[in-house]
């Protein structure tokens, strides 16, 4: 684990920044695919985790929290709107074949939710917002004290096909309401973070830049 703001550690893939998780405040943020479990139980190994809390219920955002859920006994916190996705009542999107495979290989078993999140609710410090687009009930938390935010797909710090590093607009081929994730790229943007820790990519500490591409979007 790596700390990348004060108390915020960055964990995940053996590639660095390709699936990001990160622990705060006792809360680990995002679980990345089903395959990822063991690695991300070895590097919290001595950690004191509390809870688990996903920005949305997508295969390499909730695959391992099952797993981490049930080892460390603590309980699940997901978007009010994905609840029952999570709990697998109903399925995982999959409007393309490019989706169909991703969920195949990378999607995690069901989870009780202990922890409906919605706007407002604050979770180890950090304020939750609704960010919907990307994934019908997506959030992203923010602290406001150093404006470190945790924004898992809402804008991806690398190109998700080619991994080149740079700030993107989800491809739409993996947003479920194309249409909203202008706005929530922009809401995200108003929230002026100072440190943006993004579900994939390296972490960004240019607010400037970010609110630069939020209002060249259309
Ligand atoms: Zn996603």
């Amino acid at each position: 684990m790596r700390e990348v703001a004060d108390g915020v550690w960055q964990l995940g893939t053996r590639v660095p920044n390709l699936i990001n998780c990160y622990f705060a405040g006792g809360v680990l943020f995002d679980t990345g695919t089903r395959r990822l479990g063991p690695r991300l139980l070895g590097e919290l190994r001595g950690r004191d985790v509390t809870e688990v809390a996903l920005t949305h219920v997508h295969p390499d955002h909730q695959g391992a929290a099952h797993l981490i859920c049930s080892e460390l006994g603590i309980p699940l916190a997901c978007p009010a709107r994905e609840v029952d996705r999570m709990e697998g009542r109903e399925p995982m999107p999959a409007p393309n074949s490019y989706l169909k495979v991703v969920g195949a290989l990378f999607t995690g078993p069901a989870h009780p939710v202990g922890r409906p999140l919605r706007e407002g609710d604050v979770v180890a410090g950090f304020k939750v917002y609704d960010t919907a687009g990307h994934s019908k009930g997506h959030v992203v938390f923010h602290r406001e004290d150093d404006g470190v935010a945790i924004v898992g797909d809402v804008i991806d710090g690398l190109n998700i096909f080619t991994g080149i590093p740079g700030l993107n607009r989800p491809p739409d081929t993996v947003n479920e309401q194309p249409a909203l994730v202008n706005d929530a790229i922009r809401k995200l943007a108003e929230l002026r973070p100072r440190v943006v820790c993004f579900g994939h990519g390296p972490v960004l500490r240019d607010p400037e830049r970010l609110r630069r591409f939020a209002a060249a979007l259309r």
